[in-house]
Formats: C-alpha cells, sequence, structure tokens
C-alpha cells in the first residue's frame, strides 16, 4: 500500500535549487532512509512534506490527502522530528508531552493513558517529571521521538535523529527506531551510510537536490560490488589497441587515461559483475601483438558508489554518473525478470 507519494518536488531557495525535481514513493510498514551529505536536500524534502515549508513546485499526498489542498488531514498521518527538536527547555518532559498532545488534538480521555504508553516506549518514565533543560542529549532526543509517535501517526519522519549522540546512545536509538517497524512506516535521514544500511529496508540517495539512487542496502552492495574496473596499460598504437577493446562485446565502458610514456596506452574498463574480462583482454592484445604491462582489478565498495554519485562534481559529470548507475540498475532488474521468467 501507497502512503506517500511525491511528484516533481522543486524548492529554490532564490536562486538556489535546494530540491530539484524529486519524485519518489513510501509504502506502508517500512524503514526508509534518506541518504546524502550535508546540503543534499535532506531537511528541505522532509520539511516540505511534513508541510513546515511550502514547495516552489510538486506535489505531496499522504495516505490519499494533498498536503496543500487538505493539511490537516494530510499532517494527522505524520510525525516529525525535525533536526532541531521542537522542545520547550522549561517544561517537564510531562507536560511538554501534554502540550503536544493538545496540539495533536488527542482526545482528552486518550490523553493520559497514550503519553504512558509512549514514554514507556523510549524509556523516558524515569525522567518524565524533570525538566527538559536538565536532560543529557540523548534523553533530549527520545523526547522530541515520543512527541513524534505521540498519536501513533502513520508514518514517522525523523531529521538525523541520531546526530550528536554518544555511540550506546546511538544503538538505543537505532533499536528504538527499529521497533517503529511494527506498527508504523519510518523515514529517517543521515549523511552517514553504515547508519542507514543498518536500519532501513529502502536506501534513497540524495545529492544536491536529486535522487542520484534508490533501492534496498542489499541491492546497493550487490551493484556496487559487481561494478569491476580494469585498470590496463598497454604498449602499442592507440587506434589499433582502441579498436580491438572495442571489439570485446563483455566490455561496458572503456575510459582513457592520460598516458605518462608515449606508445604506452593507459584504460579503465568496466565490465558487468559476473563476467571477469581478464582473459578475454589479455588473448585480444595477444592476437594483436600489443603487450600488456599492467593489468589490475578493483571493485567498488558501497562506500565508493555513495562518494560517487554525491561528490562535488561539474553538474554534467554528476548527472553522466547518475544515468550510468540508473542503466545498471535497470539492466540488472530486466535480467532478473529474465531468470525468474525461466523459473516459471
Ligand atoms: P541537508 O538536510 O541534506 O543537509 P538542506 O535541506 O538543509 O540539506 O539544505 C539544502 C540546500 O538548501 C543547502 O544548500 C542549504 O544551504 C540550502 N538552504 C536550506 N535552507 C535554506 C534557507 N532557509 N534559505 C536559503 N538556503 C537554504
Ligand atoms: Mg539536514
Amino acid at each position: 500500500m501507497r502512503l506517500l507519494e511525491v511528484r516533481n518536488l522543486v524548492k529554490k531557495y532564490g536562486n538556489h535549487l535546494a530540491v530539484d525535481n524529486l519524485s519518489f514513493q513510501i509504502e506502508k510498514g517500512k524503514i526508509y532512509g534518506f541518504l546524502g551529505p550535508n546540503g543534499a536536500g535532506k531537511s528541505t524534502t522532509m520539511n516540505i512534506i511534513t508541510g513546515y515549508i511550502a514547495s516552489t513546485e510538486g506535489e505531496v499526498i499522504i495516505d490519499g490527502h494533498n498536503i496543500l489542498e487538505e493539511p490537516e488531514k494530510a499532517k494527522k498521518c505524520i510525525g516529525y522530528l525535525p533536526e532541531q527538536p521542537p522542545l520547550y527547555f522549561d517544561m517537564t518532559v510531562l507536560e511538554y508531552l501534554k502540550f503536544a498532545a493538545e496540539l495533536k488534538k488527542i482526545p482528552k480521555e486518550k490523553r493520559d493513558s497514550m503519553m504512558e504508553e509512549v514514554m514507556e516506549l523510549v524509556k523516558i518514565q524515569d525522567v518524565k517529571g524533570r525538566l527538559i533543560k536538565n536532560l543529557s542529549k540523548g534523553y533530549r532526543q527520545r523526547v522530541g521521538l515520543a512527541q513524534a509517535i505521540l498519536g501513533y501517526p502513520e508514518l514517522i519522519i525523523l531529521d538525523e535523529p541520531t546526530v550528536g549522540l554518544d555511540p550506546k546512545q546511538i544503538i538505543e536509538i537505532r533499536d528504538l527506531i527499529k521497533g517503529l517497524k511494527e506498527k508504523h512506516t519510518v523515514i529517517l535521514s543521515s549523511h552517514i551510510l553504515s547508519e542507514v544500511s543498518a536500519v532501513c529496508d529502502y536506501v534513497l540517495i540524495l545529492s544536491h537536490g536529486k535522487l542520484v539512487a534508490g533501492d534496498t542496502p542489499e541491492n546497493l552492495s550487490k551493484l556496487a560490488y559487481g561494478e569491476k574496473t580494469l585498470s590496463l596499460e598497454i604498449k602499442g598504437e592507440r587506434e589499433k589497441i582502441l579498436s580491438a577493446v572495442g571489439s570485446l562485446e563483455t566490455v561496458e565502458k572503456t575510459e582513457e587515461v592520460p598516458s605518462e610514456t608515449e606508445s604506452v596506452v593507459s584504460l579503465k574498463l568496466t565490465s558487468s559483475e559476473d563476467q571477469d574480462i581478464r582473459e578475454e583482454v589479455f588473448y585480444k592484445m595477444a592476437e594483436i601483438k600489443c603487450p600488456i604491462l599492467r593489468m589490475d582489478m578493483t571493485r567498488l565498495s558501497l562506500e565508493d558508489i555513495f562518494l560517487e554519485l554525491t561528490e562535488d562534481k561539474e553538474p554534467e559529470v554528476q548527472e553522466k554518473k547518475r544515468k550510468f548507475f540508473m542503466n545498471r540498475k535497470e539492466k540488472k532488474e530486466n535480467k532478473e525478470e529474465e531468470n525468474n521468467a525461466g523459473d516459471l
């Protein structure tokens, strides 16, 4: 079941494009991760989805309700923990949650029991009488989380929920978030790859306001590890070597690297995941009598893919990378479909 649909979202701050034509869908009962470096547009996107700020263009539909046309109904489905939790430092935890419950219009007769349940869930029972300003950062974050969960909205959105916490607190908050999946759908943001792969069922990688990849952590790893690059130095005539390499069907991409020595051609070849092209390249070069002086194979890690996709580069280079990655994904999916069809 589809819970959230984001269509062609654009946000401009003056001339600056913070969100660049973003579209994606969220299904019920999963944990989604927005992954991207600082400035990628994660908070802006979350602020738009939750109705905190307006988009320049595009639509947000939550459980069938457009956030602009039916804001009350749409917002009722969402609990939000913004990057800066909206805490009132001079309130006690209990006072604050009561206040949040009133804002969320939770019926009076349900309020007390629900607050108790939520405090139990995020383990803040023992500090409920304390002033928020006297709590540690970890506890404050839990109070913020309690506020987001209150009212049991379908969709819980958490902006960098573990930022600034110590390792022990991070593990506790992560476990808490994982537990939410039983009853809720969660979207969280993070600039840390390991965090997103540890917690999320599905990862959306953002860079410069654009979606550059979206898949399960397992599939992203498969894609990443599937990527093999062969670096070569071959002695001989450039045209002859390039045309021989070009005749190899197993080579997906050929990139020429500037060579330091004349009469030596430096190449980077990319092959698809299940092919080891080393032998083939060897025999081909032997055939045209161009000796290989050096050959190494490298694999990209998930970290490499993330960096490749999000590093600051010229927009054209970025776009090329994005297309290359998406193409690989499509090819892989088609292949899987073929394989599955074969099983039937
Ligand atoms: P992230 O949460 O991924 O770090 P943000 O959504 O906060 O990214 O920011 C995306 C881009 O938009 C950044 O370049 C940031 O500087 C810019 N930005 C965010 N908020 C504002 C604002 N209120 N006014 C102008 N620029 C903004
Ligand atoms: Mg942010």
